[in-house]
């Protein structure tokens, strides 16, 4: 004798497990369509959910996580993604955004001037930079450029009234006139004025 096994009633029915009850006909239908079974899952996952919050499972996790998360291959996918994820234009764009606002930061900006100032010091750059300045300054292009720009009318007056305004300086005056008495006493000098004086004194004794 079998019983249904929703009512616990004896059935004779050998090919059904419930009675011909109509509510145990049903249960059965829902049984088999899986609402049941899903039932028994639900239950299964809500203790599972019990257990799992449990602190020494929760820290064992955690640990199994970061193990799993050390392995090679783990590592390479991770990376492989964040490579893929990089070359989005979605996050291009974000990026580029964020890089300018950080950027503009005062403290950023003070930051990058105090290096590029401690930077600029340094001999070696000092070096490169005067070599590089040497280098451009030789250039025909640069050549030609600067010859034009030093033919312009009010360049040539600029330069004109610097080189007067230079020249007014006591300084300069005063180092003017030193030169040009070092300059009359070179021999070379003397000996070309006193042949001056001797031509021009030819001159006047032949009229
Ligand atoms: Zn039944």
């Amino acid at each position: 004798m079998r019983k249904c096994w929703n009512c616990g009633q004896p059935t004779n029915d050998e090919q059904s497990r419930v009675c011909s009850d109509e509510i145990c006909q049903r249960a059965e239908k829902k049984s088999s369509n899986g609402e049941f079974r899903n039932k028994g899952l639900v239950k299964q996952h809500e203790k599972n959910r019990e257990y799992n919050q449990r602190p020494e499972v929760k820290a064992k996790q955690r640990e199994y996580q970061r193990k799993y998360n050390q392995r090679p291959e783990k590592k390479a996918r991770q990376r492989e993604y964040q490579r893929e994820y990089r070359q989005r234009p979605e996050y291009k764009a974000k990026a580029r955004e964020y890089e300018r606002e950080y950027r503009q930061r005062p403290e950023v900006k003070e930051r990058k001037r105090e290096y590029q100032r401690e930077y600029d010091r340094r001999p070696e750059v000092k070096a490169k930079q005067r070599e590089y300045m040497r280098e451009y300054a030789q250039r025909p292009e640069y050549k030609a450029k600067q010859r034009e720009y030093a033919q312009r009318p009010e360049v040539k007056a600029k330069k004109r009234e610097y080189a007067r305004e230079r020249y007014q300086r006591p300084e300069n005056k005063a180092k003017a006139r030193e030169y040009q008495r070092e300059y009359q006493q070179r021999p070379e000098v003397k000996a070309r004025k006193r042949e001056r004086y001797q031509r021009n004194k030819k001159l006047r004794e032949e009229e």
